[in-house]
């Protein structure tokens, strides 16, 4: 099979084949040229020889002419010796003649005249002679006639050499057409061969260059990326199967770019949405990271982060829980998760380990305490503020999603999770902080209490919701009542006992919607919304009662201590807390006048200013 499909060889093969086979056609006829003229130039040799031996002959005829006339003239007989050599010769030469000249009837004809003619001389004048010679006799009248056959004689081997000569020059002739006829064969039959193989040559050179500057030309344009191109499929040879080939690869190739090309398209629109995936992600971070510097309380950042999980993880559910104590405290919860309210710091692996804590019911992992039964794959991230776990980011996936889906989902938020998770543990730090920091300006050192600065934030807005409701404000300003001496008596740090035991005694006879400060050094101010006049003035008779009778433990020792309290209202006493307080101030200081250890009313001043005047 190979060797059949060697088409190009057989073309080169052919090339040379060609011109070599008209060689050889040429090669017999030009034999048979140069056979004849060969023959014919034996021929010509043997008509050289012929001819020479036709002259001899004619020597001959002369010779035994000769002799007998020079044995006439002499009758001598050596003279006669010529003669009969001649005869012999002659009788010799005839006979080789006749043998060369077979098939040669004129030449035949021709020497048998000849020799007929020469006997008829020898037999009838020049043996005639010799005998009358010998005799004595003479001769004189043979002569005559003996020379008229010997002329005939003569002419008759002229004739002969007349004729021969003829076909030798025919023979010559013969020899330079045959020799001209074997040249010019030779000469157009090579030239021929030469054309022709040259012409094949060329021919298959050029298909072949031909090809090769094809299959080089689209060979470039596919190189130049223009994978379309093809080439023309002719015939069976050797460039044929290359072009073939060539096309395969051409296909192979430009599927595989269409291929990759599609891959290419499909990977750039992956790159493409995952770059708006991140981009949308990052600016929610962004935006999300600005909103909660912007918040003022855990609270509000609490409804940011919600806000922001709802966005980021969509179709999650999860909760916040941030620590409180011993315990974390769920700050907000999404979706269908029902999340405790509280959990130990021992429930979440995340915040045991301080590492974030990935949980799939279908891998068996270990879940937390937390973890609610319909939670199939959940994540856990540590909320970590200056190195400590402050609480932890509860995320579970879509309910909808398969449990391989649910793992893929959790890892693919993971990275998400932790960075929100940064910024919720740092801003709840930081807000932790500002409310702790805010409480301990609104707070009395000592005893715990609202100081007076918290109780102007408080005033103001309990004063505009009474105003509102047109509900009373009561004002309850309590003093200790001789403290000064009380302190000089058992020391500084009694004083502090107590004031830190009347301050609890007042949390305990309020309510939590009602507020009790210190104003400063022994002086206290109760804020009771919703309280008639009557029943503030009772309430704090009740306070006064219960402090003048409570037995203050200082140092094992059971002490008694009295207050006196000034009552005032809103809006009777005042629109605002100085001009309430101010009424307040003044029944304490008619309660101190009139014996402390009593409760007087601002309306009791009005009483006393009517007195007064
Ligand atoms: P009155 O019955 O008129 O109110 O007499 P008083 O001595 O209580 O009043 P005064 O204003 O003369 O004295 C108040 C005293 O309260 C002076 C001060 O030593 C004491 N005091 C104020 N703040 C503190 C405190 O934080 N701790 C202690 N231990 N004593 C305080
Ligand atoms: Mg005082
Ligand atoms: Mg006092």
């Amino acid at each position: 099979m190979k060797y059949i499909r060697a088409y190009l060889l057989l073309k080169l093969f052919l090339a040379i084949v060609v011109p070599s086979f008209i060689v050889v056609i040429v090669m017999s006829p030009l034999y048979q040229r140069v056979s004849n003229s060969a023959q014919a130039q034996e021929q010509i040799v043997t008509h050289f020889e012929n001819s020479n031996m036709i002259t001899a002959l004619g020597q001959y005829v002369i010779d035994a002419e000769t002799g007998v006339r020079g044995f006439a003239l002499t009758g001598r007989e050596p003279f006669l010796e010529p003669y009969f050599a001649a005869l012999v010769r002659l009788e010799q030469n005839t006979a080789l003649l006749t043998q060369r000249f077979a098939g040669q009837s004129q030449l035949l004809s021709q020497l048998e005249e000849l020799q007929r003619n020469f006997e008829l001389w020898q037999r009838n004048f020049a043996e005639e002679e010799i005998t009358l010679i010998r005799q004595g006799l003479p001769v004189t009248e043979l002569l005559a006639p003996a020379k008229q056959q010997m002329d005939l004689v003569r002419q008759q081997v002229r004739l002969l050499s007349q004729t021969h000569n003829t076909l030798l020059q025919a023979s010559r002739s013969a020899q330079i057409e045959q020799t001209q006829s074997a040249v010019l064969l030779a000469s157009v039959g090579l030239v021929a061969a030469l054309l022709i193989g040259l012409l094949l040559a060329f021919l298959i050179a050029y298909s072949i260059s031909a090809r090769v500057r094809e299959i080089n030309h689209v060979a470039t344009k596919v190189k130049q990326g223009d994978l379309s191109q093809r080439l023309v499929i002719r015939g069976k040879d050797e460039l044929s199967q290359l072009a073939d080939t060539f096309n395969a690869m051409a296909e192979t190739l430009e599927r595989k770019v269409q291929v990759e090309q599609q891959a290419r398209v499909a990977l750039n629109l992956q790159v493409e949405q995952l770059v708006a995936a991140k981009t949308r992600e990052s600016k929610l971070i962004s935006e999300f990271s600005e909103l909660l510097q912007a918040c003022e309380s855990i609270t509000e950042a609490s409804a940011v982060v919600k806000q922001t999980v709802l966005r980021l993880f969509s179709g999650s559910s999860g909760a916040l829980y941030y620590s409180s104590d011993d315990s974390a405290e769920c700050l907000i919860s999404w979706g269908d998760l029902t999340a405790p309210a509280f959990c130990r710091h021992d429930d979440c692996w995340s915040m045991r380990r301080g590492k974030n804590h990935l949980f799939a019911r279908s891998r068996h992992d270990l879940a937390c305490a937390h973890t609610t039964p319909d939670s199939n794959a959940a994540l856990c991230v540590p909320l970590l503020a200056r190195g400590d776990v402050a609480g932890f980011l509860h995320l579970c996936v879509p309910l909808h999603l398969t449990p391989e889906q649910g793992i893929s989902w959790l890892e693919q938020a993971e990275d998400v999770a932790v960075n929100i998770a940064e910024h919720i543990a740092l801003a709840l730090a930081n807000l932790r902080l500002r409310e702790h920091l805010k409480a301990l300006s609104f707070r009395d050192p000592l005893t715990g209490l609202y100081n007076r600065r918290y109780l102007d934030d408080y005033v103001e807005r309990e004063l505009a919701r009474a105003a509102r409701s047109s509900q009373p404000l009561a004002f309850l300003m309590l003093d200790i009542d001789h403290f000064k001496q009380f302190n000089d008596r058992y020391g500084h740090q009694a004083g502090d006992e107590v004031l830190l035991q009347v301050s609890q005694l007042l949390q305990q006879q309020i309510r939590s919607s009602d507020l009790v400060c210190r104003q400063g050094g022994e002086e206290f101010v109760v804020v009771i919304p919703d309280l008639q006049s009557a029943d503030a003035i009772a309430k704090a008779d009740a306070i006064r009662q219960q402090i003048a009778l409570y037995p203050f433990d200082i140092a094992g020792q059971q002490l008694g201590v009295t207050v006196s309290i000034g009552v005032a209202w809103f809006p009777a006493a005042g629109e605002t807390l100085e001009e309430i307080l101010k009424q307040a101030d003044s029944a304490l200081y008619l309660a101190k006048q009139q014996g402390r250890n009593c409760v007087r009313s601002f309306k009791d001043l009005a009483g006393l200013q009517i007195l007064a005047s």
